[in-house]
């Protein structure tokens, strides 16, 4: 399949919060070197680019979005390039395979390092440019290349030199504005099969007694703030279970949206505001969006 141009998505359809209206167009493409089409294509559609993997960390809002989908269904399957059980066994894999794929892989190869994040839904892609984490693992920790495109350098191998990751942010160095990750290398450590997916099954069963994992969300809204666990200063603050119109707060996790039905983009943003609003009066602290709002 060459890079090709589709008429717009409802974002409704393309997220897992399962709201937001039409975008202008969507720019589909399967192989990394299509990627160098991109730059043309985003032109003739003229709108904002948008990046979306499987949309589980997005919030869209109604109505026409002055936006171009830009999807990258890279489904290159994991594969080890070397293995060098002492600097780690590199594994490369596409943007696009679902995280849980590789997660699941990774176990049966023996390889650890991304564990913590069974049950984390989403492509490589996204986890990858959100720093995706949990129970002390994230991408940042495991990533050695990342091959990307952008207007600035076209199709490009960066090293660990090339960019930097902290919690819930990957940033490229002096590549300012849009870029597309098409494939990222790992460097995992080798450890028991079985005691990997014993470790796994634990977190598996912790995450469905503590957060609403079949609702329709996107995992946690905002980040916690340093030294401080956003769930709780929003359940302080009166937002645990609290709704507006057809979405709200879970009451399972006090930091997760739920569309539980019928809600709107516009229910959710003005949620959200009443949320920081609420707990920087209660607490002082500046609650930040983890959740990717779509322009
Ligand atoms: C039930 C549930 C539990 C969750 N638990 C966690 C958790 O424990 N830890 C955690 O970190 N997250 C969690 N999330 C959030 C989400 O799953 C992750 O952030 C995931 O990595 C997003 O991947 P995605 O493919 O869905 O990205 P999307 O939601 O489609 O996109 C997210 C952002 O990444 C950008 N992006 C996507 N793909 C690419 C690409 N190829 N190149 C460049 N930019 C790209 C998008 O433009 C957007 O800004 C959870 C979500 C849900 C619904």
């Amino acid at each position: 399949m060459a890079l090709e141009i589709r008429p717009g998505p409802v974002l409704a359809d393309r997220t897992t919060l399962r709201l937001g209206g039409r975008a202008l167009a969507e720019i589909v493409f399967a192989r990394p070197e299509e990627a160098e089409g991109l730059g043309q294509a985003l032109e003739s559609c003229g709108g904002a680019p948008f990046i979306l993997g499987r949309g589980s960390n997005v919030l869209a809002d109604d109505g026409e979005r002055p936006l171009v989908v830009v999807s990258p269904r890279l489904r290159g399957e994991p594969v080890i390039l070397r293995q060098r059980p002492e600097a780690g066994i590199r594994v490369r894999v596409g943007a696009g395979v679902k995280l849980q794929r590789l997660v699941a892989w990774l176990a049966t190869q023996g390889l650890s390092g991304l564990g913590g994040l069974v049950g984390v839904p989403g492509t490589v892609g996204g986890a990858v440019a959100g720093n995706a984490g949990s129970y002390g693992d994230d991408l940042g920790a495991v990533l050695a290349r990342v091959r990307i495109w952008s207007p600035q350098t076209g199709l490009a191998w960066v090293g660990r030199e090339g960019f930097s990751t902290a919690y819930r942010r990957f940033t490229l160095t002096g590549v300012a504005g849009f870029f597309v990750v098409l494939e990222a290398e790992l460097d995992l450590a080798v450890r028991e099969p079985i005691e990997l997916r014993q470790e796994m099954v634990r977190h598996l069963t912790d995450k469905k007694a503590s957060q609403p994992i079949t609702a329709a969300t996107a995992g946690c809204v905002f980040k916690n703030p340093p030294g401080a666990s956003a769930w709780r200063l929003l359940a302080e603050a009166g937002f645990r279970g609290k709704r507006v119109g057809g979405v709200g707060f879970s009451e399972k996790h006090a930091n997760f949206l739920v569309n539980y039905g019928g809600g709107t983009g516009r229910e959710a943003l003005s949620l959200l505001a009443a949320a920081r609003e609420a707990v920087r009066e209660r607490s002082g602290l500046e609650l930040e969006l983890e959740v990717r709002v779509a322009p």
